[in-house]
């Protein structure tokens, strides 16, 4: 028997409207995890309300006195970190050196954001007139959404929860039902931290109703979202209808551009990594891999052995080195891909299906195609599943080019000796990260994340822009 989870508002566990529940599953044992109450749209409007007066309360609470509910919190996801990372292995199948970095970026967000609790500076200016004075001050938004996706469970909400909250802001929390345990740790880490009643609501059940409630709600104020484009584009126009304010990280097609001064095995472990680490479930992925057409064939040939020797299996165990893919729709969305791909034309050098390492779960081998032109739909598609598409280029222009030929814009990388070439591809790929000899994933809390084109609005989270994400800016004028 697995236990069965209610949803959190206003401080206390409370049973869903509905008396639905749905089962979480371990992709790799197809084990139920935990059973999970389903919220109904009067449950979003309760969670609403619990925020209200959640807001009331923490929006007063000075800055770095909020600091100290998340410097705590920091601290209890430390003492829980191995527990945590276990769990995550368990509900979404991801190793787990992957799942404890998974906590540790949620711990370093949570110091990170605490300590900005003494910097929400505002500005000084002179003013135009005597006897006067202008100055900018931070406020919280209100009520905040928090949409998030399965593929980093603690890392992604942490990404959005603890900046709101510092930024003094309430929130009504729906994760995705692939991981909602996770979220449900979140929530009792921050009760444990001493979070008053009502800063934050967890509401579990699908994005069609759950999230759609959020989106919609009239006394929401603002909306921020992870997840896939079309998922994305929609919030967006809801939102124009309510006027929220709304922060979308979308999807990504990242380039990794290998020239032919490149230190070819650092090269070869980036990409290998990059692409086929957390099953190619990551949003920063490697999914085209640039080839100067020089180091082609033996950079293919060494990819290939590196491929060839990774081991598909239990992500509890030290011997794992890929986990299985997240569910049934992902593992049948991977193989539709890679039968595009051939019938595009695209050469299958290894992979291209579903694999059996003695467990019954969403297992599919690591897939590469080579021959593959800007524009098949494997090189513009996200497929979020370990299948890597090689193009081959004859120079630094043609591989910009070709990296640049995307509908999506967020990591990138360049393998190079030559610090011109470097520069270049700073200045001219369309992304919002660039990593010179290193692989596409891998973002750290301190710099800004997030892309351009379709992986995007413009906002930026991590770093000090994550606060400005959650604030707005008032203008105050003083005569005297
Ligand atoms: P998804 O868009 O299907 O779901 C994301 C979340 O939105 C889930 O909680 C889901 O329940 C909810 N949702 C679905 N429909 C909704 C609706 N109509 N209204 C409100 N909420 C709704 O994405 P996913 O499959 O969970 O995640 C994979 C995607 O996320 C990939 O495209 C990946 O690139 C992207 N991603 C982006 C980043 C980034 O920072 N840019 C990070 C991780 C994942």
């Amino acid at each position: 028997m697995v236990q069965e989870y209610k949803l959190f508002i206003g401080g206390e566990f409370k049973d869903s409207s509905t008396g639905e529940v749905f089962e979480d599953i371990n992709p790799a044992t197809l084990e139920s995890v935990a059973m999970i109450q389903v919220a109904g749209a009067e449950d979003v409007d309760r969670a609403v309300e619990a925020a209200e007066s959640g807001f009331r309360i923490w929006s007063r609470v000075p800055a770095p006195r909020r600091a100290e509910v998340l410097f705590r919190a920091a601290r209890i996801l430390q003492e829980r970190k191995e527990e945590l990372a276990v769990l995550m292995t368990e509900e979404m199948g991801k190793i787990l050196p992957e799942t404890r970095g998974d906590v540790q970026e949620a711990i370093d967000i949570t110091n990170y954001a605490a300590g900005e609790g003494r910097r929400m500076f505002g500005e000084t200016t002179p003013s135009e007139l005597k006897d006067k004075f202008c100055m900018t001050v931070l406020r919280p938004i209100g009520i905040v959404g928090v949409i998030t996706p399965w593929n980093f469970p603690i890392a992604i909400p942490a990404w959005k929860i603890m900046p709101a909250l510092i930024a003094g802001n309430a929130i009504v929390f729906k994760p995705a039902s692939d991981t909602p345990l996770l979220a449900l740790k979140v929530i009792e880490v921050l009760i444990e931290a001493g979070l008053p009643p009502g800063v934050i609501n967890l509401v579990t059940g699908p994005g069609g109703t759950v999230g759609k409630a959020i989106v919609q709600h009239p006394r929401i104020n603002a909306i921020s979202f992870t997840g896939s484009l079309d998922t994305g584009k929609w919030i967006m126009e809801e939102c124009s209808k309510t006027m929220k304010r709304v922060s979308l990280e979308l999807g990504g097609k990242n380039p990794v551009i290998v020239m032919d001064d490149a230190d070819l095995e650092l090269a070869l472990e980036g990409v290998l990594w990059g692409a086929f680490g957390t099953t190619g479930q990551r949003c920063t992925a490697t999914s085209r891999l640039i080839l100067h057409e020089k180091v082609k064939d033996e950079f293919i040939k060494r990819l290939l052995a590196k491929v060839k020797a990774l081991r598909l299996g239990n992500g509890l165990l030290p011997e794992t080195d890929i986990g299985p893919l997240i569910s049934k729709a992902q593992l049948e969305k991977t193989e539709k891909y890679v039968s595009i791909g051939k019938e595009e034309g695209a050469t299958l050098l290894t992979g291209g299906n579903r694999i059996d390492p003695g467990l019954p779960g969403y297992f599919f081998e690591p897939t590469v195609f080579t021959d593959v032109r800007p524009e098949m739909r494997i090189a513009q598609e996200e497929i979020f599943g370990p299948v890597l598409g090689i193009l081959t280029v004859s120079d630094l222009e043609e591989a910009i080019e070709v990296a640049n030929n995307s509908k999506y814009g967020l990591s990138s990388a360049i393998y190079t000796g030559n610090i011109g070439n470097a520069f270049k591809a700073i200045e001219r790929i369309e992304a919002g990260i660039t990593y010179i000899n290193a692989p596409t994933i891998g973002a750290e809390v301190h710099l800004p994340f997030g892309g351009v084109k379709g992986t995007g609005n413009g906002f930026r989270e991590a770093g000090t822009d994550a606060i400005r994400e959650f604030s707005e800016v008032k203008a105050v004028y003083i005569d005297y």
